[in-house]
Parts: structure tokens; C-alpha cells; sequence
């Protein structure tokens, strides 16, 4: 039979009375019947199972019903105070149902039974039963449902805080408590204008205040930062929810509270992070940019100016590869200390990356200011500064734009500045200038000519042409120089004077230098295979300051060199003087590798530089290149004259060969010839020229040793 039938247990020592009973009341639904014919087995059930009524005999043998019933409300079980009814032939006079009724017994019904009776009584106590359970259990889940309320304002985080309809608390969590530092005593009865800090609810009271506002019209409120006091005054960032409570008149509503110090320190930081410099603390590009906007609005307001400086260490690269990265950031935190010193409050220094600053100078008069204010820049910023036990000089180079003036966006005026910081490193470093009109045309000009070298150096899109060099002595190409082209479908044929120094600023430079490396060597060996030149002919290349930097051009050299099968000799590299004297101690050291190999070094435009005469001995030199403005005025400047004469004697001194560029008259021939020049190279002889064309001047060459080259 199911679980959930609801028991009725009979009680009669008369087999025939429990059958009859039985019967009758079978056909009562959701009930079972249990029998037991004496006290002891009622008693045993009655301990294991739940029942919601017995029927019980008074007269039984052993223990009679009376006895039986008091043992039931002895029971330690659900069964103690089971519904027990009667049944007896006994009548009903007064001393029974005294007996009865103290026994336990709530009702009897006497023998012999009337079905109908005893059916609807059976019914009606089933159903109380039910009844009963029903509210048991309903009482059990009240008694869950408020131990877990009970939990969740003991040990929730948050603060919970419940607010009575005149604005006083009423009840308080720990966590609350905790949060305001306050005792539970002490908070009940508190007013929550109290705790608000907004200005309005500690002005105007409970009944002004957006709360009771919020709990008469029955609407949440939730405000995601702001304060609550302390009861020692003290204020800390909370988000808090109010939520109206309805159905208690006493009650306006609830508030839930977190204390959000943590997420607002980390905002902070975030924020922090994103406007600042991390390494200097100086404001970042974004924030110089609103600030600019800002400083704009107000100088076309006041009818004033501002003025931007784009500020760039000189060589600070140098200082980083000489003493590393660290001392390179302490400078940069030393520049911007030092920076900061030079403005007012209202003007903002920004650090824009690299060794890169901005200045907005807020509010100026005239130019005049900014230009002051520049130079105490270069005074105060430029010059020693002490690291950690190492002294390090820097110098900065400034470029200023005034605005209102040519540039009307913060975009160009930063460009514009950054500009005339270009023409300030161009005109030797360490000093201002002001942006002009056409200083803005050559930097976009110079951005496009960047871009356009960027793909055509993916691409490989250059040249090599080569320009015979020949000995005096035998009036034979001795030698060749391979000279870059950039052949542009919009430029035309692009100058090197003009792309070499954009591939130098950009980097590219590196790329370009070992492509030409690798194709002259390629170029030289086939002549050599094919039997057009012998391994007497030296190829120059010229190399920028740039390839000898990060200390890989002599492997690379090295490496080339073997895969194209050369004589190292067949090799000649071209290096300038200022190429030099940029960073002397690495160039000396690689090209001091490179001629370890067995590569020639030849100082190009001698005579341009500072032609400094202890670095001519300390590099690995095999060629001076006289530059061309000397020989143009041989047979015009006699000064000039003797500069190349005297140029000849000291190679010569120093073991040296010479060549003499721009060779381009006969009487410049005949000068050098006459003077003991080794080499000559220039129109007179050829142009550079394309690969086919030197290819059959170099066949004629070897085909007929007496003849000089053909002029071209
Ligand atoms: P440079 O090394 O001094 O090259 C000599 C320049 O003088 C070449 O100009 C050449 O065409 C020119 N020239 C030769 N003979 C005469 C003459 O009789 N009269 C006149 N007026 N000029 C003559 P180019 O080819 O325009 O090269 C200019 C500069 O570009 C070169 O000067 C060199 O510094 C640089 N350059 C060329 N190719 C490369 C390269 O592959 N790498 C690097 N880093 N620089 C290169
Ligand atoms: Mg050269
Ligand atoms: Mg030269």
C-alpha cells in the first residue's frame, strides 16, 4: 500500500469486530487500515508508523482500552496525541466517558457500530489529520525560510540596513556594523540622514530626501558611488541599493551597502594608468591632446596664444647603448623633473614615448615668451645630469608652433612642432626653432618620400649602377664604385643625396646597405666567372653610419662574402667622415672586424668633414676619396689646388692610395696625374652607369689593356 495513505489503526481482540470495522471502512479514500488485536501490538505500531486515528476496544483482555490509551499519550512519537476513539458495548453513563476523556480518549462510539457514523467520524478526522500536516509543514518551511533570512543578515558582506518610515533605522547587520563602525546598541533608532553623505538629505531631512521619495512611489534606487559617514564622522565610498518594503506600514525600505574603497583605489589606478606616463608621471598623449583642446578654446576666448614645444633628446639612443636601459629611463625622470621646473602651473609637460616630450604653454602674449621659455629648456634640462654615480650630458632640441597661426588642429600642431624640432636637429641640435609654411611642406613631403622608400624597399625596387675608377698610371679601370638608384614610376629616378638620408632616419638604411652588399658581390663574382674582369678589380659600395651601429655589419660581411666566392681585397667599403664621428668607439670597432677580413676601407669626401687627423690614424684605412668640390676647382682656386696637393702628400705619407672624384675636365686629369694622384674617378671618364653598359666598358677594358676608357 502507497506511503502517503493516511493510517487508521483499529484496536479489537475480536476477530469478527476487525473484519466488520474493515469492511466498512474501505471504501473510504486515501486511507489504510491497520489492525491489532490487543494493547501490546497498538502500542507497537503505533511506535513505528504515523497514525491519524485508532478506533480503540475498551473491553480487551491484559490491558484494556483505557490503559492502552493512557500508554499512547506516554509515546515519544508523532503518535502521542493521535485522535483516539472508543469503541465499546459499554454504555455511555458518566463514569465512562469521564474514564475516557481522562484516559486520553477524544470521542467514543459504541458497539454495535453505526456505519454511517462511524464512516463520517473516520472522515472528519482523516481530514484533521490532513489538515494537520498540511500546517506542519508549512510551519517547517517558515522555520527554513527565516533561519535563512536570519543567515544572510548575519554573515552577508554587504551592509544591510532596515529604515522605518520616519528615516530611523530599525534594523541593522553585522556587516553594517562593522562598515560604520558602530554598535548595534547604537545605530538602532539612528537616523539614515545620518549615514548619507549627499548634500541634500543632510540639508533638507528624511522627508526631502530622494528615499522617501523613492519609498511613497514604490520605486528602487541605486546609486553607484558616493559616501556614508562613520559614526565617527570619518567618509568611505559606497554603492547602496534602496529597495521599498510595501507591505509593512512601519517600514520605508531597505538599503544594501558596500564599502568600494578597493574598486575605487583600482579605478583610480586605472585611470592613472591610462592618462599618465608610468615612468615620469608626466601626462600622456591623450591627456596633452584635451589639455591642448582646452588651452585652444581659451586662447581664441581671451584672445590669447599658446604656444607648443615638441621637445627631443639629442643622441639619447648613445645613452641607453652606453649605459643602459636603466640609467636611460632615470634620465628621462631626471628631464622630466627638471622640465617641470621650467613651466607654470596652468602650462603641462607630457611625455609623448620615447625620449619624446610636448608643452603646452598656456596663455602667452607673444612668441617672445615661448622662445624664452625654450631656451631656459635647453639651459635647465640640457647639461649634466648625475645617475646613480654616472654623470651624463644631454642636450635637447626644441621645435615651437604658436596658435591661432598656420596649423588649426591639435593633430598639426603637435606635427607642425615636431617639424621645426627636425630643422632644429638639422641645424646642429641643442637649440629652438619656430615652425614656418614650407618647414611643414618638406616634413609632409618627407613622411610621403618615408612611405613610398618603406614599400620599395620590401619590394627591392633599386639599382646598382657603377662608375669606373681608373689608374692614373695605366689609364685602365682599376676599380668601380656601385652607386644606389631608385627608379620611382611617380618620382623618377630618385637621387641617393635625396632617399639615402630618409633610409637613414627610418632604419631602412640597414636593409638597403646589405641588399647592395649582396648584389655587388653577386655581380663582381659573375664578372670574375665570366671572365670580363680579373680579381684585380676593386668594387666600392658606400656604407652609412647607421649599418655599423648594432654590431652585426662585419658577420654580415663576412657571410656574403664567402657565399659569393670573392676575394675579401675585391672589396672596398666607402665610409664618410661624419659617418665617423657620430659614434666613433663602434664604427672604429666594426670596421676594424670588417678589415680584419681582408675588406678595404676607403674615408669618401675627405676634405668635407673635420678631416681630423688623429682619427685618420686610428681608423683601418686603405683609400682616401678627395671630395669633388676640391678637384672642380683644380685650374681655379689655387688655394683649392694646394689643399689637394697637400691631400695627396699626407695619404701618400700615411701609405695611402687617393682617388680624386668629380673628375670631369682634361686638365683635371692632367693636374692629378701630375701630382701623383693614384686613382681618378668622374664624367670625364663615365657617368654610373647600368649593368649592361659597365659590363662592355670592363670587356673592352681587359680586351685592350692600352686603351683609356672611352668618355661617355
Ligand atoms: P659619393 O659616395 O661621394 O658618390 C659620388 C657621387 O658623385 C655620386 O653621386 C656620383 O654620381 C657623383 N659623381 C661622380 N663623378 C662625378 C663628376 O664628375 N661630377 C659630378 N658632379 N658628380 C660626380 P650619386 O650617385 O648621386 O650619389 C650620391 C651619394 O649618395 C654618394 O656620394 C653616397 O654618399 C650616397 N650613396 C650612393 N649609393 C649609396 C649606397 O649604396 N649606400 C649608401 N649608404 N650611400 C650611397
Ligand atoms: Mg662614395
Ligand atoms: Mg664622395
Amino acid at each position: 500500500m502507497s506511503e502517503d495513505k493516511v493510517k487508521v489503526l483499529v484496536v479489537d481482540d475480536i476477530e469478527a469486530n476487525l473484519f466488520a470495522m474493515q469492511q466498512v471502512l474501505k471504501p473510504i479514500d486515501g486511507i489504510e487500515i491497520i489492525t491489532a488485536s490487543n494493547g501490546r501490538d497498538a502500542l507497537d505500531i503505533l511506535n513505528e508508523q504515523e497514525i491519524a486515528l485508532v478506533f480503540l476496544d475498551v473491553q480487551m483482555p491484559e490491558m484494556n482500552g483505557y490503559e492502552v490509551a493512557s500508554k499512547i499519550q506516554e509515546l515519544e512519537n508523532y503518535n502521542c496525541d493521535v485522535p483516539i476513539i472508543l469503541v465499546t458495548a459499554i454504555n455511555t453513563e458518566e463514569e465512562f466517558i469521564s474514564n475516557g476523556y481522562q484516559s486520553g480518549a477524544i470521542d467514543y462510539i459504541s458497539k454495535p457500530v453505526n456505519n454511517d457514523i462511524l464512516i463520517k467520524k473516520t472522515k472528519a478526522f482523516v481530514k484533521l489529520f490532513e489538515n494537520k500536516k498540511k500546517l506542519e509543514q508549512a510551519n517547517k518551511q517558515l522555520q527554513i525560510l527565516s533561519n535563512k533570512n536570519e543567515s544572510i543578515l548575519t554573515f552577508a558582506g554587504e551592509g544591510i540596513l532596515v529604515i522605518s518610515k520616519d528615516g530611523a533605522i530599525m534594523l541593522s547587520n553585522p556587516a553594517s556594523q562593522k562598515l560604520l563602525e558602530v554598535e548595534e546598541s547604537e545605530i538602532i533608532g539612528m537616523s539614515i540622514c545620518d549615514i548619507i553623505t549627499t548634500d541634500e538629505t543632510k540639508k533638507y531631512g528624511w522627508n526631502d530626501s530622494v528615499l522617501y521619495k523613492c519609498a511613497n512611489n514604490n520605486n528602487t534606487y541605486h546609486i553607484d558611488n558616493t559616501e556614508f559617514r562613520k559614526i565617527n564622522g570619518q567618509r568611505f565610498p559606497v554603492d547602496y541599493t534602496f529597495s521599498p518594503i510595501k507591505d509593512d506600514p512601519d517600514t520605508a525600505g531597505m538599503i544594501i551597502f558596500r564599502d568600494i574603497s578597493i574598486r575605487k583605489h583600482a579605478e583610480e589606478q586605472l585611470i592613472k594608468l591610462a592618462r599618465y606616463d608610468s615612468l615620469t608621471g608626466l601626462a600622456n598623449r591623450s591627456v596633452f591632446k584635451d589639455s591642448l583642446v582646452r588651452s585652444m578654446a581659451r586662447a581664441a576666448r581671451q584672445k590669447q596664444m599658446v604656444g607648443v614645444m615638441f621637445l627631443d633628446l639629442d643622441h639619447f639612443k648613445e645613452v641607453n647603448d652606453k649605459h643602459g636601459h636603466t640609467i636611460g629611463d632615470q634620465l628621462l625622470i631626471s628631464v622630466a623633473n627638471r622640465l617641470q621646473k621650467c613651466i607654470r602651473t596652468n602650462d603641462m609637460a607630457a611625455r609623448l614615448g620615447g625620449d619624446e616630450f610636448a608643452i603646452i604653454l598656456d596663455l602667452i602674449s607673444s612668441s617672445d615668451n615661448a622662445a624664452h621659455i625654450a631656451q631656459k629648456i635647453i639651459d635647465t634640462v640640457g647639461g649634466q645630469h648625475e645617475l646613480d654615480g654616472i654623470s651624463v650630458y644631454i642636450s635637447p632640441s626644441i621645435g615651437i608652433t604658436i596658435y591661432p597661426g598656420e596649423s588649426e588642429t591639435p593633430e598639426d600642431i603637435l606635427k607642425s612642432a615636431d617639424s621645426a624640432m627636425y630643422r632644429a636637429k638639422e641645424v646642429g641640435r641643442n637649440n629652438y626653432q619656430f615652425y614656418d609654411r614650407k618647414m611643414y611642406e618638406k616634413a609632409r613631403e618627407r613622411a610621403h618620400l618615408e612611405n613610398e622608400l618603406k614599400i620599395a624597399t620590401m619590394r627591392n625596387d633599386f639599382e646598382l649602377y657603377y662608375q669606373p675608377q681608373i689608374s692614373s698610371k695605366t689609364g685602365q679601370i682599376c676599380g668601380l664604385e656601385a652607386l644606389l638608384r631608385w627608379p620611382h614610376y611617380d618620382f623618377g629616378m630618385v637621387s641617393p643625396a635625396v632617399f639615402i638620408p630618409a633610409a637613414e632616419s627610418t632604419g631602412l638604411i640597414t636593409t638597403i646597405g646589405e641588399w647592395v652588399l649582396r648584389t655587388v658581390c653577386q655581380q663582381t663574382h659573375e664578372w670574375v666567372e665570366k671572365g670580363i674582369t680579373g680579381l684585380d678589380l676593386t668594387v666600392a659600395l658606400n656604407v652609412s653610419t647607421r649599418q655599423l651601429r648594432d654590431g652585426t655589419f662585419a658577420k654580415m660581411v663576412e657571410e656574403v662574402i664567402k657565399t659569393s666566392h670573392l676575394e675579401p681585397n675585391q672589396v672596398e667599403i666607402e665610409i664618410t667622415e661624419s659617418t665617423i664621428m657620430d659614434d666613433p668607439e663602434t664604427a672604429i670597432a666594426e670596421l676594424q672586424k670588417v678589415h680584419d677580413l681582408g675588406v678595404k676601407i676607403a674615408m669618401d669626401d675627405f676634405g668635407t668633414g673635420f678631416s681630423s687627423l688623429s682619427y685618420l690614424n686610428m681608423l683601418p684605412i686603405d683609400t682616401i676619396k678627395i671630395d669633388q668640390s676640391f678637384t672642380k676647382d683644380i685650374g681655379e682656386d689655387p688655394k683649392d689646388e694646394a689643399i689637394v696637393k697637400a691631400i695627396i702628400g699626407l695619404a701618400h705619407t700615411l701609405g695611402l692610395k687617393v682617388i680624386a672624384e668629380g673628375v670631369e675636365e682634361e686638365y683635371h686629369v692632367n693636374f692629378l696625374r701630375e701630382n701623383g694622384c693614384d686613382i681618378l674617378q668622374g664624367y670625364f671618364y663615365s657617368r654610373p652607369v647600368a649593368v649592361d653598359i659597365i659590363t662592355e666598358l670592363l670587356t673592352e677594358n681587359d680586351s685592350d689593356h692600352n686603351n683609356t676608357v672611352p668618355k661617355s
